[in-house]
């Protein structure tokens, strides 16, 4: 999947974004949104917390393009960045809205962006900075997005979620006396990033504002290698038109392939890169004892598999408190 102007002539809009800023109500501010969502017929997942709002739509153009104008018409979220990319279809099969204590985990939540944070490049800023001396590139993503893609020469963290980066304080801390500059997919856990590694005593820092999304559409993405993880159910699109590679290898063979799929065994699910061949062989699944298990779900080709549903419907809630108030 192609992430560029080019394609502007497909039906649907793919929105990212997030904007820190203080929501008095949450949980009211929730229902609103909730109701407005489905009456624009957008599906995605948006987290509200008290300290901001985080979501991915997808939707009609039209559609789209009223959701951006509402945020732009309240001055709380002055800020907001909208990151648009285009498809043929919804990304999404639902629409979920949450209220969270965050609206990243980050295991952090006592700093505060709203306060301080590292200072914002424009994509263009980035990849001018990037190659100087004296800087060092830090993605803050988890390992199965760095090894998917990243930008050339970056420095990665060997961790499963955004919340274990304070494990790697020590690490961290080594980077004192450099220009530090941060990215991650939208910018969203570079605002919190970036702010922990100034409480870390790092004073040069920044971050790429927009993440590496921006980057793909204003600066072609340049020296970005792979591509680049997504959460909807497109899993990863390509952000580099000036100078592709192909960074990934498949788990089995280790043959560069750059083709996600989750193991086939519902028990397991691990998410790995795995190219057709391999996954043919093993039914889909990670690994020879995995493709023995009890729980083997039929292998389609595609290595997606539908989540068992826990139970949410977004409405619940609603129904419950309007009655109440
Ligand atoms: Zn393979
Ligand atoms: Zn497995």
């Amino acid at each position: 999947m192609k992430l560029s102007q080019a394609s502007e002539s497909e039906k649907f809009m793919v929105l990212l974004y997030y904007c820190y800023t203080p929501i008095a109500e949450p949980e009211k501010f929730r229902e609103e949104h909730l109701l407005f969502c489905i009456d624009l017929n957008l599906r995605g997942r948006i987290i509200i917390a008290a300290e901001g709002i985080n979501g991915t739509v997808s939707g009609s153009k039209e559609a789209c393009e009223r959701y951006i104008a509402f945020f732009k018409a309240d001055t709380r979220f002055g800020n907001i960045d909208f990151k648009i990319d285009y498809s043929e279809t919804h990304t999404f099969r639902k629409i979920n809205v949450r209220v969270k204590p965050e609206i990243v985990h980050s295991g952090f939540a006592n700093i505060s962006p709203n306060k301080r944070t590292g200072k914002h490049l424009s994509p263009k800023e980035f990849k001018e900075l990037k190659d100087q001396d004296n800087v060092v590139v830090l993605d803050v993503r988890s390992n199965y997005e760095h090894q998917l893609g990243k930008f050339k020469n970056a420095i990665t963290l060997p961790i499963e979620n955004f919340r274990d980066m304070p494990a790697h304080a020590d690490t961290l801390q080594q980077l004192k006396g450099k220009k530090v500059l941060t990215y991650c997919t939208g910018g969203i856990k570079c605002e919190k990033a970036s702010a922990y590694l100034l409480e870390l005593g790092i004073e040069d820092v920044y971050q790429l504002h927009g993440g590496i999304i921006k980057y793909g559409i204003e600066a072609g993405g340049e020296d970005f290698e792979g591509q680049c993880y997504v959460f909807d159910d497109r899993v990863a699109v390509e952000v580099n038109t000036v100078n592709p590679s192909i960074l990934s290898r498949c788990h089995h063979c280790q043959q560069p392939n750059q083709r996600m799929v989750n193991c086939a065994s519902a028990s397991c699910n691990k998410h790995l890169a795995l190219c057709h061949s391999c996954a043919e062989v093993l039914a889909g699944a990670c690994s020879e004892t995995c493709s023995h298990s009890q729980d083997l779900r039929p292998y389609d080709g595609t290595g997606n598999y539908a989540r068992v549903s826990n139970g949410y419907n977004p409405l619940v809630g609603w129904k419950k408190d309007k009655t109440n108030s």
